[in-house]
C-alpha cells in the first residue's frame, strides 16, 4: 500500500511549533527548521533533559489528526475489497458509495504564554513555558544545560 499521511502542523507567528515532553510533560516549542533537521542524534527535552527522537515530542492533536485520516483510509479500503469481491458476481449487484476523501488536517500551534530563549551553545532559540522560565533549561541539541 503506498499511502501517506498528509498532516500539516501549523507553527505560531514566529514560526514555532509547540512540542510535548511525555516524560516529564513539560511543553516547549521549536522552529520549523530545527524540528525537521535530522542530521541531530535525538533531541533533548528542555525540561527533564531526556534524549528522544523527535516524534516522541509531538503533541497528542498530532496523533489525533493521524488517527482520524487513518480511519478515514482504512474505510475506503474495506470499500475497494468489497467491490473486488464482488464486481464479478452475475448475482449480487452492490452499489457501493464513492470512496471518502481523505481530510488533510491542519493542526494549529497555540500561541500560549511562553517566553523565548536563547541558546549561547548551539546560538540556537527555543521557547519554553512561561511558567518555567527560571528553571534549568537543557539544550534540545546538545544537551547542555
Ligand atoms: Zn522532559
Ligand atoms: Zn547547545
Amino acid at each position: 500500500m503506498d499511502k501517506t499521511f498528509n498532516i500539516s502542523i501549523q507553527s505560531d507567528s514566529d514560526g514555532f511549533i509547540a512540542l510535548h515532553c511525555k516524560l516529564c510533560s513539560r511543553k516547549f516549542k521549536m522552529t520549523v527548521p530545527d524540528i525537521e533537521d535530522e542530521t541531530r542524534n535525538g533531541t533533548f527535552c528542555p525540561a527533564c533533559g531526556m534524549n528522544q527522537n523527535m516524534s516522541e515530542y509531538y503533541p497528542e492533536s498530532v496523533a489525533e489528526a493521524a488517527m482520524t485520516v487513518a480511519a478515514e483510509m482504512a474505510e475506503n479500503e474495506i470499500m475497494n475489497i468489497f467491490k473486488k469481491t464482488f464486481s464479478g458476481s452475475k448475482h449480487i449487484k452492490v452499489k457501493t458509495p464513492q470512496p471518502k476523501s481523505i481530510s488533510q488536517p491542519k493542526v494549529y500551534t497555540e500561541e500560549g504564554s511562553y517566553s523565548s530563549y536563547g541558546l549561547a551553545c548551539c546560538q540556537r532559540e527555543i521557547k519554553i513555558e512561561a511558567a518555567s522560565s527560571g528553571n534549568v533549561v537543557y539544550c534540545p541539541f546538545c544537551g547542555l544545560s
